[in-house]
């Protein structure tokens, strides 16, 4: 069985969050693992219509501070209250536009788990540090910066999304074999640094997967699913992905 997420992204308004989860409820066939992250405003209307289902509901971001005077945020707590299971976090998107750091990240990976949400963590170079052969070098820095000061048993709830920043919405992939060698290092550093029962960390890849690429990519050695943006907007599109 294989974990396969959609983030939707600052995408869709209630009508069309409502109309894609009653076809995508209907499409599924339950061979693997669907969640769906839509934006804030929709969490508790699809966390509504999913309940029971085979559909989780992943959040795309969680305040770095538990409650209080942090305007226009929202929490962890308010978040599982919401029926979100999931969040993502440091998403390349959140770095270069938010100027989310590892530091920040890290609290709200300790803040997501201590609220019992489950994590997708969002690691990758840019195309600069992959043509400067820094790919093993960044991944390394930024495992060991969001994992600071972690309990070996809160690794279980974290799955690591491999998302190449010159991936993600640009249709350009990796190769299969570059996907698998990060899968293993990811491992290998989990393992070294924070646990050796880490070897059981899930690792998904996620960057331009579409309903023609995404089998190789499910099929990797290595990786335990899909994180799917752009081709995850469209209800078929996702479905088919779905059934892989
Ligand atoms: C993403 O935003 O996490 C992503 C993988 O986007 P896309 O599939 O559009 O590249």
């Amino acid at each position: 069985m294989k974990k396969i997420i959609a983030n939707f992204k600052m995408n869709m308004v209630g009508e069309e969050v409502k109309n894609y989860f009653i076809k995508l409820l209907a499409k599924v066939n339950g061979k693997n693992q669907v969640i769906v992250c839509p934006p804030y405003p929709y969490l508790s209307l699809a966390g509504y219509i999913a309940k029971g289902s085979q559909i989780e509901i992943g959040a795309q971001n969680i305040c770095d501070e538990e409650e209080g005077k942090c305007t226009g945020e929202v929490s962890g707590k308010m978040l599982k209250d919401c029926g979100a299971g999931y969040v993502i976090i440091g998403h390349s998107e959140r770095k270069s536009k938010y100027r989310e750091n590892g530091r920040i990240i890290n609290k709200k990976i300790k803040l997501a788990l201590k609220n019992g949400l489950k994590v997708i963590l969002c690691i990758g170079e840019t195309v600069t540090e992959k043509n400067l052969g820094k790919t093993k070098e960044v991944i390394k820095n930024q495992i060991e910066e969001a994992f600071k000061g972690l309990y070996e048993n809160e690794l279980f709830n974290i799955t690591i999304a491999y998302e190449p920043v010159w991936a993600i919405g640009t249709g350009k992939t990796p190769t299969v074999k570059d996907v698998e060698m990060v899968a293993k290092y990811v491992r290998e550093i989990v393992c070294a640094d924070f646990s050796p029962k880490a070897e059981k960390i899930e690792v998904v890849y996620g960057g331009s997967v579409d309903n023609k690429n995404c089998s190789s990519f499910a099929k990797a050695k290595g990786i335990n699913g899909l994180l799917v943006g752009g081709a995850s907007l469209d209800v078929d599109n996702f479905a088919q992905i779905c059934k892989l």
